[in-house]
């Protein structure tokens, strides 16, 4: 019998355990700040962005709502983004993306004062995991460690392998895990023999982007899987990269889709505009 990895459950305690510091803080006088930045109106981004602000609503975090035309230029994003650089009172800076095709993404995301980079997407965030420095995380992978620590799941000595090479998931999640001593192969679409290398994993976590790809064939009895992947099948059935039926009975734990890692990204994006406080007066 597998352990199913609860992520709401997970998520939920870690917004508890973020709601109590942001308490703290405001028994200090210092209040946490989020501004949040739409370009345009993506349904998807829309629902993302709401979620957001709920999750701080939940947690006491203010959050600053920015919602812009879809044909704002980048000049004007850049200079809003300048400005709340500036601002005192103002902890985290979040776009969310996409953005609309007149805007370069990586301009914009590289304009954002590391010390307020809470999605943790800056150079110098990446940079600093890269070296063990203290900085941002991106969210989706520092979630997942907090998944694998709360599940019991030791990570140090074990092999570790990520699927998907992707700057938000699988390089950060790569250096989280060799952050706790995994031993990690890092496998993407050029990968010669993907299933040779899945089956070595203790511990494999799942970012291709493809809907129920990973069989059992591709994992090791025993293993721990972490999927990654959000898609709809043909049913209208929210499901991951994995197939879950198919490799559950195999693994020593998995994560569901949805209630898997899906929860733990906002929770962690709370965690980081909490943890801004502290990196912004280092
Ligand atoms: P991406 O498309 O940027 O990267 C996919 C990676 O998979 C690439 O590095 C590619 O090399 C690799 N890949 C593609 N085909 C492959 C194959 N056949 N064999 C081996 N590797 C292959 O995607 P991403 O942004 O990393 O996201 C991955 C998945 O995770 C998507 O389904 C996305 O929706 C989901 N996601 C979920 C969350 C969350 O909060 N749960 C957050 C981010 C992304």
């Amino acid at each position: 019998m597998y352990q199913l990895i609860d992520g709401k459950k997970i998520s939920a305690e870690i917004k508890e355990e973020v709601k109590a510091k942001v308490a703290e803080y405001k028994k200090q006088g210092v209040e946490i700040t989020l501004a949040v930045i739409q370009v345009g109106n993506d349904p998807a981004s829309s629902v993302y962005v709401g979620n957001k602000k709920k999750a701080c609503e939940f947690v006491g975090i203010r959050s600053l709502s920015y919602e812009l035309p879809e044909e704002t230029t980048q000049e004007e994003l850049l200079d809003l983004v300048k400005e709340l650089n500036e601002r005192a009172d103002v902890n985290g800076i979040l776009v969310q993306l996409p953005l609309p095709k007149q805007i370069d993404e990586e301009t914009v995301l590289n304009t954002i004062s590391p010390l307020k980079d809470v999605d943790g997407f800056h150079p110098m965030n990446v940079g600093a995991l890269c070296i063990g420095k203290a900085g941002f995380v991106s969210c989706t992978p520092a979630g997942i460690i907090e998944l694998l620590k709360r599940s019991d799941v030791d990570i140090a000595g074990k092999e570790c392998v990520v699927i998907g090479r992707s700057n938000i998931v699988g390089k950060p999640m790569a250096l989280l895990l060799l952050r706790e001593n995994g031993t990690v192969t890092v496998t993407h679409s050029r990968t010669i023999d993907l299933k040779e290398v899945t089956s070595r994993a203790d511990i494999l976590v799942v970012a291709i982007g493809k809907p129920k790809m990973i069989t059992a064939e591709y994992v090791k009895k025993g293993a721990v899987v972490i999927d990654v992947g959000i898609h709809r099948d043909a049913n209208n059935k929210l499901c991951g990269d994995v197939d879950f039926d198919n490799v559950a009975e195999k693994c020593n734990a998995i994560t569901p889709v949805p209630g898997g890692v899906g929860p733990m990204t906002i929770a962690m994006l709370m965690k980081n505009c909490v943890e801004s406080v502290a990196l912004q007066n280092i």
